[in-house]
């Protein structure tokens, strides 16, 4: 039987994010659903199953952050599980030289997560309980032509939830959710060309959000001295 949890989920407006949040409201948690496209969040509400409140959020604004667990926990006496899910993958050669795309992805894949451990640790600590899910990715295994950033900021979100679970108080449970090539927006914002084109050989064979929202919902549902730290949800078909 699940036991009713409050989770903030980061980049629920589309994809894996909003299928996370449909899930997880589905199973009977209360569900805080954070991205900046309020309107989408506001739909995604509307259609789902269960309890789910809405947040406006930039999770590279450390403030902005920081503010919204605070929020959480003066409304509900509680922070249970942060599902860091916002990222993006802006794909293009070195060579290419589009920085501003690199800032932004150092920006939201790991200093986002950053911001969302440095504002939830404390909330964990009071309650000597929390649990930290990060979707990490493939890239977080693997460099391929393009990925290089991209691949840098999933390492570091491999490196920074091991740490976390490594350093952790007793309690504290850390989950590292890597996905393949799933349907979703995230390749639909890449501006370079080539890597564009390479995407549409790559992404081909895709499994549904959902299957990465059932795997959030079992590292969740496990009982507390069960912590499931890593795992990789790829298509049967997906090659490499
Ligand atoms: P989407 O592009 O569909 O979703 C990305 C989400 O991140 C959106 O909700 C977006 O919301 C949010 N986001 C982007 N920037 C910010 C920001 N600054 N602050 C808050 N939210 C932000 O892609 P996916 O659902 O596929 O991606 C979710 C995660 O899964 C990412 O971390 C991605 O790297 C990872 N992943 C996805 C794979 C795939 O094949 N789909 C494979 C491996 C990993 P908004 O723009 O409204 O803020």
């Amino acid at each position: 039987m699940t036991t009713s949890k409050i989770i903030l989920v980061t980049g629920a407006s589309s994809g894996i994010g909003a299928a996370v949040v449909r899930r997880l409201a589905a199973d009977g948690h209360h569900v805080v659903a954070a991205a900046r496209r309020t309107d989408r969040l506001d739909a995604l509400a509307a259609s789902s199953t269960g309890s789910v409140e809405v947040a406006g959020l930039d999770v590279a604004d450390r403030a902005a952050v920081t503010a919204l667990v605070e929020r959480v926990r003066a409304r509900h006496g509680r922070l249970d599980v942060l599902v860091a899910n916002a990222g993006v993958m802006l794909l293009s050669r070195l060579d290419a030289g589009l920085v501003d795309e690199w800032d932004r992805m150092l920006d939201v894949n790991v200093r986002g997560l950053l911001n969302g451990i440095a504002a939830a640790l404390p909330a964990f600590r009071d309650q000597g309980a929390g649990h930290l899910v990060s979707i990490a990715s493939v890239g977080a295994h693997e460099v391929v032509p393009t990925s290089a950033v991209y691949s840098a900021t999933k390492h570091a979100v491999w490196a920074i939830t091991e740490g976390l679970r490594q350093e952790a108080d007793p309690g504290l449970r850390v989950s590292t959710i890597s996905p393949g090539v799933v349907e979703s927006e995230l390749a639909e914002h890449i501006t370079d060309p080539h890597a564009r084109d390479a995407m549409r050989t790559y992404r081909a064979a895709s499994i549904p959000p959902e299957a990465i929202a059932a795997t959030v919902a079992f590292a969740i549902d496990q009982p507390g001295d069960v912590d499931v730290n890593e795992v990789i949800v790829r298509p049967t078909r997906q090659r490499p």
